[in-house]
């Protein structure tokens, strides 16, 4: 078969370091008992691991020359099977079993859509074990004392245990990438890490938070929620939070707190 070139408007940088794709199989926890979504298999570098060491594989390759290859390569294993359609478009409760994960490398250009989907509706998955860049596994990892944090930091961490696990140079891709890369993974969690009386009220609040970092937390709620000088003020002092705190600086307790003394005070 002639060589698959690379698409880079379907971000296809290709897996060449077997150490890396040892490492991501093994940070998974992947065994028999577990089936894997693997989003994007491309020429099968994980996959060729995956196959030996899950109870089942299901891929979704959006390009369909990667399609026909790793169907001609493991199509007639037992355990493998692959749909050649967008991530983005696939019916995830048409395909998630009762003890599955995720193991991919995604596609960059499209990696916030994914993650955003996959931890707002996960339908019964356990854990996603993901290569993103290394900038965006930075933002949804960190937590209200670290620089990069931000409202994927707040949504991330509401719905998973996050955890940057390590970063892989672009030496280890083909074509080599101009960006440095990590491996995060993303573990739901039973019960989300607060419990806000009003989840949508709660996700308002962090987006108007975030809305303008150069601007006070109460500045960003005067503008977002159309709330004066002293209601802001009274309601920041309610929740024990400076009138010149930003919103990068609280925690999720302190925005949960935030959104339901707003709620009350609507009352
Ligand atoms: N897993 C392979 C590896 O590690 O070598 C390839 C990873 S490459 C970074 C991303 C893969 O995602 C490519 O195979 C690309 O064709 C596929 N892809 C891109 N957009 C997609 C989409 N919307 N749905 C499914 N797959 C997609």
């Amino acid at each position: 078969m002639a060589k698959i070139v690379a698409k880079k408007s379907l971000g296809q940088n290709f897996l060449q370091d077997t150490s890396v794709i040892e490492n991501i199989v093994m940070q998974s926890g992947v065994n028999k008992d577990t089936d894997v979504l693997e989003i994007g298999p491309g020429l099968g570098a994980v996959t060729d691991l995956l196959v030996e060491r899950a109870r089942k594989v299901v891929a979704v390759e959006i390009d369909d020359r990667l399609y026909h290859n790793l169907v001609k390569k493991h199509g007639d294993r037992d355990n493998f099977s692959i749909l050649n359609q967008d991530i983005l478009e696939t019916d995830l409760s048409k395909i998630v079993t009762d003890n599955m994960i995720v193991v991919a490398n995604l596609p960059y250009y499209i990696t916030t859509p994914i993650i955003t989907m996959l931890v707002e509706n996960p339908c019964g998955l356990k854990s996603l074990t993901v290569m993103v860049q290394l900038e965006v596994a930075k933002r949804i990892c960190a937590d209200h004392t670290q620089k990069d944090y931000g409202a994927i930091s707040v949504f991330s961490n509401y719905h998973c245990d996050t955890e940057l696990l390590f970063t892989v140079p672009p030496e280890a891709f083909d074509p080599v990438p101009k960006v440095t890369s990590a491996v995060m993974k993303l573990t739901f969690r039973k019960e989300k890490a607060v419990s806000p009386r009003d989840e949508k009220h709660f996700f308002s609040v962090v987006k108007a938070a975030f809305s303008n970092r150069r601007k006070t937390l109460a500045n960003c709620l005067m503008q977002n929620f159309k709330l004066g000088r002293e209601e802001v003020n009274a309601l920041l002092s309610s929740c024990g939070l400076s009138e010149t705190v930003r919103g990068e600086k609280l925690s999720l307790e302190e925005f949960r707190t935030l959104s339901d003394k707003m709620l009350s005070c609507k009352k």
